[in-house]
Protein backbone atom coordinates (compact mmCIF):
# COMPACT_ATOMS: atom_id res chain seq x y z
CA UNK A 1 0.00 0.00 0.00
CA UNK A 2 1.18 3.65 -1.14
CA UNK A 3 2.38 5.86 2.03
CA UNK A 4 0.02 8.63 0.84
CA UNK A 5 -2.43 8.45 -1.76
CA UNK A 6 -4.71 11.03 -3.26
CA UNK A 7 -7.41 10.12 -5.25
CA UNK A 8 -8.75 12.89 -8.18
CA UNK A 9 -8.32 15.61 -5.45
CA UNK A 10 -10.57 18.45 -5.76
CA UNK A 11 -9.98 22.03 -3.76
CA UNK A 12 -12.29 25.34 -4.70
CA UNK A 13 -12.34 28.49 -3.01
CA UNK A 14 -15.24 30.65 -3.15
CA UNK A 15 -15.36 33.28 -5.69
CA UNK A 16 -13.06 36.55 -4.90
CA UNK A 17 -16.02 38.83 -5.83
CA UNK A 18 -19.52 38.03 -5.56
CA UNK A 19 -21.18 36.56 -9.28
CA UNK A 20 -17.73 35.40 -10.07
CA UNK A 21 -16.19 31.94 -10.59
CA UNK A 22 -15.32 29.69 -7.82
CA UNK A 23 -10.86 29.40 -7.27
CA UNK A 24 -9.83 26.03 -8.37
CA UNK A 25 -6.90 25.71 -6.56
CA UNK A 26 -6.23 21.96 -6.87
CA UNK A 27 -8.19 20.20 -9.91
CA UNK A 28 -8.68 16.42 -9.86
CA UNK A 29 -4.83 15.57 -8.56
CA UNK A 30 -4.03 11.85 -8.12
CA UNK A 31 -0.74 10.69 -6.43
CA UNK A 32 0.61 8.24 -5.02
CA UNK A 33 3.63 8.49 -2.60
CA UNK A 34 5.51 5.12 -1.26
CA UNK A 35 6.90 4.73 2.15
CA UNK A 36 10.70 6.05 2.52
CA UNK A 37 10.32 8.49 -0.83
CA UNK A 38 11.29 11.89 -1.42
CA UNK A 39 8.45 13.03 -3.58
CA UNK A 40 9.01 16.47 -5.26
CA UNK A 41 5.91 18.34 -6.02
CA UNK A 42 7.37 21.37 -8.48
CA UNK A 43 5.06 24.21 -10.63
CA UNK A 44 4.89 28.09 -10.30
CA UNK A 45 3.58 30.57 -7.87
CA UNK A 46 -0.10 29.75 -7.71
CA UNK A 47 -0.30 26.35 -9.31
CA UNK A 48 -1.43 24.53 -6.23
CA UNK A 49 1.61 23.14 -4.53
CA UNK A 50 0.79 24.56 -1.10
CA UNK A 51 -2.58 23.89 -1.34
CA UNK A 52 -2.17 20.66 -2.08
CA UNK A 53 0.18 20.20 1.71
CA UNK A 54 -3.18 21.59 3.71
CA UNK A 55 -4.97 19.36 2.18
CA UNK A 56 -2.62 15.95 2.74
CA UNK A 57 -2.04 17.36 6.27
CA UNK A 58 -5.85 18.00 6.59
CA UNK A 59 -5.44 21.30 7.40
CA UNK A 60 -8.02 22.01 5.10
CA UNK A 61 -11.14 19.47 3.82
CA UNK A 62 -10.96 18.99 0.56
CA UNK A 63 -14.19 19.57 -2.43
CA UNK A 64 -14.12 16.48 -3.51
CA UNK A 65 -11.68 13.29 -3.97
CA UNK A 66 -9.91 11.24 -0.84
CA UNK A 67 -6.66 11.42 0.39
CA UNK A 68 -5.13 8.29 2.26
CA UNK A 69 -2.36 8.07 4.85
CA UNK A 70 -1.48 4.06 5.43
CA UNK A 71 -4.99 3.34 3.73
CA UNK A 72 -7.03 6.05 6.31
CA UNK A 73 -8.98 8.60 4.45
CA UNK A 74 -7.85 11.24 6.31
CA UNK A 75 -10.67 13.81 5.01
CA UNK A 76 -12.98 11.54 6.58
CA UNK A 77 -11.59 11.49 10.35
CA UNK A 78 -13.01 13.08 12.98
CA UNK A 79 -11.48 16.67 14.23
CA UNK A 80 -9.53 14.93 16.99
CA UNK A 81 -8.71 11.89 15.37
CA UNK A 82 -6.66 14.71 12.46
CA UNK A 83 -4.86 16.17 15.06
CA UNK A 84 -3.91 13.00 16.15
CA UNK A 85 -3.03 12.24 12.26
CA UNK A 86 -1.01 15.29 12.27
CA UNK A 87 1.21 14.36 14.86
CA UNK A 88 2.30 11.81 12.62
CA UNK A 89 3.58 14.73 9.84
CA UNK A 90 6.04 17.13 10.29
CA UNK A 91 6.06 20.55 8.71
CA UNK A 92 8.73 22.92 7.85
CA UNK A 93 8.07 26.12 5.70
CA UNK A 94 10.02 28.94 3.96
CA UNK A 95 10.11 31.31 6.76
CA UNK A 96 10.89 28.63 9.38
CA UNK A 97 8.27 30.10 11.72
CA UNK A 98 10.69 29.67 14.67
CA UNK A 99 9.59 31.82 17.80
CA UNK A 100 12.36 34.21 18.56
CA UNK A 101 11.46 34.32 22.27
CA UNK A 102 12.35 30.97 22.24
CA UNK A 103 15.85 29.25 22.69
CA UNK A 104 16.55 27.50 19.79
CA UNK A 105 15.83 24.24 22.15
CA UNK A 106 13.13 25.89 23.40
CA UNK A 107 11.94 25.77 19.93
CA UNK A 108 12.50 22.03 18.95
CA UNK A 109 10.82 20.92 22.43
CA UNK A 110 7.59 22.90 21.01
CA UNK A 111 5.43 20.36 19.63
CA UNK A 112 6.34 18.07 22.56
CA UNK A 113 5.17 20.80 25.14
CA UNK A 114 1.86 20.73 22.96
CA UNK A 115 1.69 17.09 23.22
CA UNK A 116 2.19 17.09 26.73
CA UNK A 117 5.25 15.58 27.58
CA UNK A 118 7.11 16.44 30.30
CA UNK A 119 10.02 18.68 30.81
CA UNK A 120 12.43 16.34 31.09
CA UNK A 121 11.66 13.86 28.28
CA UNK A 122 11.16 17.14 26.21
CA UNK A 123 14.93 18.56 26.98
CA UNK A 124 16.24 15.08 26.32
CA UNK A 125 14.64 14.40 22.80
CA UNK A 126 15.63 18.12 21.68
CA UNK A 127 19.13 17.51 22.87
CA UNK A 128 18.92 14.43 21.22
CA UNK A 129 17.62 15.88 17.48
CA UNK A 130 20.04 19.61 17.88
CA UNK A 131 22.99 16.59 17.64
CA UNK A 132 21.03 14.81 14.82
CA UNK A 133 21.10 18.29 12.99
CA UNK A 134 24.56 19.07 13.48
CA UNK A 135 23.11 22.17 16.15
CA UNK A 136 24.00 21.07 19.84
CA UNK A 137 26.16 23.58 20.02
CA UNK A 138 23.48 26.08 19.90
CA UNK A 139 20.85 25.21 22.17
CA UNK A 140 21.07 27.80 23.74
CA UNK A 141 21.30 30.66 21.45
CA UNK A 142 18.00 32.64 19.95
CA UNK A 143 16.72 31.98 16.39
CA UNK A 144 17.94 35.81 15.38
CA UNK A 145 21.12 34.65 16.29
CA UNK A 146 21.73 32.27 13.87
CA UNK A 147 21.80 32.11 9.73
CA UNK A 148 19.16 31.18 7.48
CA UNK A 149 20.65 27.32 7.18
CA UNK A 150 21.03 26.96 11.18
CA UNK A 151 17.61 28.28 11.33
CA UNK A 152 16.05 26.10 8.53
CA UNK A 153 18.09 22.79 10.38
CA UNK A 154 16.48 23.72 14.14
CA UNK A 155 13.10 23.89 11.99
CA UNK A 156 13.81 20.21 10.62
CA UNK A 157 14.44 18.83 14.69
CA UNK A 158 10.68 20.96 15.67
CA UNK A 159 9.58 18.96 12.57
CA UNK A 160 11.06 15.80 13.51
CA UNK A 161 10.56 16.07 17.80
CA UNK A 162 7.55 13.64 17.84
CA UNK A 163 8.89 11.10 15.63
CA UNK A 164 6.72 11.64 12.48
CA UNK A 165 6.56 9.42 9.23
CA UNK A 166 6.14 11.84 7.15
CA UNK A 167 7.72 15.17 6.39
CA UNK A 168 6.14 18.26 4.56
CA UNK A 169 8.76 20.57 3.67
CA UNK A 170 6.99 23.51 1.75
CA UNK A 171 9.31 26.01 -0.08
CA UNK A 172 11.91 24.83 2.45
CA UNK A 173 14.89 26.50 0.56
CA UNK A 174 13.56 29.64 -1.32
CA UNK A 175 15.03 31.91 1.15
CA UNK A 176 18.28 30.18 1.22
CA UNK A 177 21.64 30.73 -0.80
CA UNK A 178 22.37 28.06 -3.23
CA UNK A 179 25.03 27.08 -1.03
CA UNK A 180 23.22 26.84 1.93
CA UNK A 181 20.12 25.10 0.39
CA UNK A 182 22.71 22.37 -0.66
CA UNK A 183 23.07 21.80 3.61
CA UNK A 184 19.72 22.06 4.35
CA UNK A 185 18.58 19.49 1.39
CA UNK A 186 21.80 16.94 2.36
CA UNK A 187 20.36 17.01 5.97
CA UNK A 188 16.91 15.82 4.43
CA UNK A 189 18.86 13.46 2.41
CA UNK A 190 19.97 12.53 5.83
CA UNK A 191 16.74 12.59 7.64
CA UNK A 192 15.23 10.30 4.30
CA UNK A 193 18.21 7.78 4.46
CA UNK A 194 18.46 7.59 7.82
CA UNK A 195 15.36 7.62 9.73
CA UNK A 196 13.39 6.16 7.07
CA UNK A 197 10.98 9.40 6.63
CA UNK A 198 8.51 9.77 3.57
CA UNK A 199 9.42 13.26 2.90
CA UNK A 200 7.28 15.73 0.47
CA UNK A 201 8.95 18.57 -1.11
CA UNK A 202 7.13 21.36 -2.61
CA UNK A 203 9.22 23.75 -4.76
CA UNK A 204 9.11 26.19 -7.77
CA UNK A 205 13.24 25.40 -8.11
CA UNK A 206 14.21 22.69 -10.44
CA UNK A 207 18.05 22.38 -8.29
CA UNK A 208 16.14 20.91 -5.53
CA UNK A 209 14.16 18.53 -7.50
CA UNK A 210 17.43 17.34 -8.95
CA UNK A 211 19.29 17.15 -6.06
CA UNK A 212 16.99 15.10 -3.79
CA UNK A 213 13.77 14.23 -5.67
CA UNK A 214 13.66 10.78 -6.86
CA UNK A 215 10.41 10.80 -8.20
CA UNK A 216 8.46 14.23 -9.15
CA UNK A 217 4.62 15.57 -10.06
CA UNK A 218 4.80 19.03 -12.29
CA UNK A 219 1.45 20.90 -11.68
CA UNK A 220 0.16 23.96 -13.62
CA UNK A 221 -2.87 25.84 -12.44
CA UNK A 222 -4.00 22.98 -10.09
CA UNK A 223 -3.58 20.26 -12.48
CA UNK A 224 -0.51 17.51 -12.80
CA UNK A 225 0.64 17.52 -15.86
CA UNK A 226 3.93 14.95 -15.91
CA UNK A 227 4.87 12.72 -12.86
CA UNK A 228 7.24 9.70 -12.56
CA UNK A 229 11.07 9.17 -11.77
CA UNK A 230 12.75 12.44 -11.64
CA UNK A 231 15.24 11.03 -14.07
CA UNK A 232 12.35 10.30 -16.80
CA UNK A 233 10.49 13.74 -16.43
CA UNK A 234 13.86 16.04 -16.69
CA UNK A 235 15.84 15.83 -19.79
CA UNK A 236 19.30 14.72 -19.10
CA UNK A 237 21.96 16.38 -20.75
P1 LIG B 1 1.37 27.57 -4.86
O1 LIG B 1 1.64 27.00 -3.51
O2 LIG B 1 1.70 26.63 -5.97
O3 LIG B 1 1.95 28.92 -5.06
P2 LIG B 1 -1.32 27.92 -3.83
O4 LIG B 1 -1.78 26.58 -3.42
O5 LIG B 1 -0.83 28.85 -2.78
O6 LIG B 1 -0.23 27.75 -4.98
O7 LIG B 1 -2.51 28.66 -4.61
C1 LIG B 1 -3.22 28.05 -5.70
C2 LIG B 1 -4.39 28.96 -6.10
O8 LIG B 1 -5.36 28.97 -5.07
C3 LIG B 1 -4.00 30.40 -6.32
O9 LIG B 1 -4.80 30.91 -7.35
C4 LIG B 1 -4.35 31.04 -4.99
O10 LIG B 1 -4.64 32.42 -5.15
C5 LIG B 1 -5.57 30.27 -4.57
N1 LIG B 1 -5.71 30.19 -3.10
C6 LIG B 1 -4.85 29.60 -2.25
N2 LIG B 1 -5.28 29.68 -0.97
C7 LIG B 1 -6.48 30.34 -1.03
C8 LIG B 1 -7.45 30.74 -0.05
N3 LIG B 1 -7.26 30.46 1.25
N4 LIG B 1 -8.52 31.41 -0.49
C9 LIG B 1 -8.72 31.68 -1.79
N5 LIG B 1 -7.86 31.33 -2.77
C10 LIG B 1 -6.75 30.67 -2.41
P1 LIG C 1 3.92 31.35 3.83
O1 LIG C 1 3.98 30.04 3.08
O2 LIG C 1 3.03 32.39 3.21
O3 LIG C 1 5.26 31.85 4.25
P2 LIG C 1 3.76 30.27 6.48
O4 LIG C 1 4.87 29.39 6.08
O5 LIG C 1 3.99 31.32 7.51
O6 LIG C 1 3.14 30.99 5.19
O7 LIG C 1 2.54 29.38 6.98
C1 LIG C 1 1.93 28.44 6.13
C2 LIG C 1 0.76 27.79 6.86
O8 LIG C 1 1.22 26.92 7.89
C3 LIG C 1 -0.16 28.80 7.53
O9 LIG C 1 -1.49 28.40 7.29
C4 LIG C 1 0.18 28.70 8.99
O10 LIG C 1 -0.94 28.95 9.81
C5 LIG C 1 0.64 27.26 9.15
N1 LIG C 1 1.69 27.12 10.17
C6 LIG C 1 2.65 28.02 10.45
N2 LIG C 1 3.48 27.56 11.39
C7 LIG C 1 3.04 26.33 11.74
C8 LIG C 1 3.50 25.32 12.66
N3 LIG C 1 4.57 25.50 13.42
N4 LIG C 1 2.81 24.16 12.72
C9 LIG C 1 1.73 23.98 11.95
N5 LIG C 1 1.26 24.88 11.05
C10 LIG C 1 1.90 26.04 10.96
Amino acid sequence: MPHITLRDVTKEYPPAKRGGDPVVAVDGVSLEIERGDVFGIIGYSGAGKSTLVRLINALEPATAGSIEIDGVDVTRLSATKQRQMRTGVGMIFQRFNLLNSRSVRRNVEYPLEVAGWKGSDRKKRAVELLEFVGLADKADNYPEQLSGGQQQRVGIARALAANPAILLADEATSALDPETTDEVLDLLAKVNRELGVTIVVITHEMEVIARIATKVAVMERGRVVEQGETYDVFTQP
